[in-house]
């Protein structure tokens, strides 16, 4: 059973069958190009590489990973099986046979690879952002799945690659990631159930956890000292539902001698704010140059401010990259934030 629950429409049988076909129709030592989005996180890099072992598994010998930007994998994330596929971007095929896009809303989001789109023989898409602009020739869209890993398991169960460890580790690491540790409102008994599948090939979520979520150098502990001790409640803005944010600088980042990966997980304890729907945290990415996180409690569709502002994601989650200075990244998102208010008849 797939593991969604929204009631959301997913892809139809056709758009399966066109991307089952896309696979199983590469001519002999075809060659295959995977792309997650820029900054990859969990899902991003979890579903590709996990999607990456089952196409090995389907005898596929010519197959590239890669995201746009820096080849840098988070240092959480540097336990995956699978990181021997990655390549720097430049060094991706230019025009593979196949190219397929995980964890991206729009191609914006794949940088200088975009081009592949065009250039590979096809484009299949697994995502499951709502706001997905449907960028591929073959699109795997499902706003309902928890993880964009959802959907790359109903496509290897389709292509009748069982799981085994090194497949259900990638999965469980995207499926643990965007669920919030099987935390939030995507948290479906489906998902319960893809997480037993995955378990049952006997990996070690305890340990996986641990180096996901649980393990950060010391130095990120006293930076997150430094940027939680600024961070601003303002009870009126979200027409009075409350925003809550903090910003990061560079310097931040230097003086503790921390990489910008550590900063991800500092949304989660600025949005444990009880007076506030909305939280923020702006971080600094170059001079005047901002990747910003937000999220919400239900009030507010973050999708929308972040859509309204570049971004996208999801309405309880979403980001964009904000210019200027923070505290006019925050003015802009105020602003919109008046405009993006549910209303609660508008809820159902
Ligand atoms: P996070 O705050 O964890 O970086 O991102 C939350 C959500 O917003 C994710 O679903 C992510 O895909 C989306 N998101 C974050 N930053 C951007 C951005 O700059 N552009 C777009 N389109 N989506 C973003
Ligand atoms: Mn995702």
């Amino acid at each position: 059973m797939p593991a969604t629950g929204s009631g959301q429409a997913g892809p139809t049988e056709a758009d399966w069958a066109a991307a089952v076909a896309a696979v199983r129709g590469l001519p002999p030592d075809g060659r295959v190009l995977l792309i997650c989005h820029v900054n990859p996180d969990g899902d991003a890099l979890g579903s590709m590489l996990g999607f990456a072992f089952g196409l090995r598994r389907l005898g596929v010998r010519q197959l590239q990973a890669t995201f746009p930007g820096p080849p840098e994998v988070p240092e959480p994330l540097l336990g995956l099986p699978g990181l021997d596929l990655l390549v720097p971007a430049d060094e991706a095929y230019p025009d593979p046979d196949l190219v397929m896009c995980f964890d991206a809303a729009s191609a914006s989001r794949l940088g200088d690879l975009v081009d592949r789109l065009d250039r590979a023989g096809t484009a299949v898409v697994l995502d499951h952002h709502a706001s997905n602009t449907r960028f591929g020739k073959i699109n795997l869209i499902d706003p309902g799945a928890a993880a964009t890993s959802v959907v790359a398991e109903g496509l290897l169960a389709r292509l009748d690659v069982p799981l085994d460890a090194e497949i259900a580790e990638c999965l469980y690491v995207a499926l643990a990631t965007d669920t919030g540790s099987f935390r939030f409102a995507m948290t479906t008994p489906a998902v319960h159930e893809m997480a037993a599948r995955l378990l049952a090939t006997g990996i070690r979520p305890g340990d996986i956890s641990r180096q996901i979520f649980d393990t950060r150098p010391f130095g990120a502990i006293r930076l997150y000292g430094d940027v939680l001790s600024r961070v601003q409640l303002e009870p009126e803005a979200a027409s009075g539902l409350g925003l809550v944010w903090t910003f990061a600088t560079l310097d931040d980042l230097a003086r503790h001698g921390q990489r910008p990966y550590v900063l991800e997980p500092l949304i989660d304890s600025v949005r444990c704010a009880a007076e506030a729907d909305v939280s923020c945290v702006v971080k600094q990415v170059t001079e005047g140059q901002w990747a910003v996180s937000m999220r919400s409690k239900g009030g507010v569709d973050v999708s929308q401010v972040a859509v309204a502002l570049g971004g996208g994601g999801h309405r309880s989650a979403a980001g964009f990259t904000g210019l200027g200075t923070a505290v006019d990244v925050i003015g802009a998102i105020r602003s919109e934030l008046d405009r993006a208010i549910i209303k609660a008849e508008d809820q159902g």
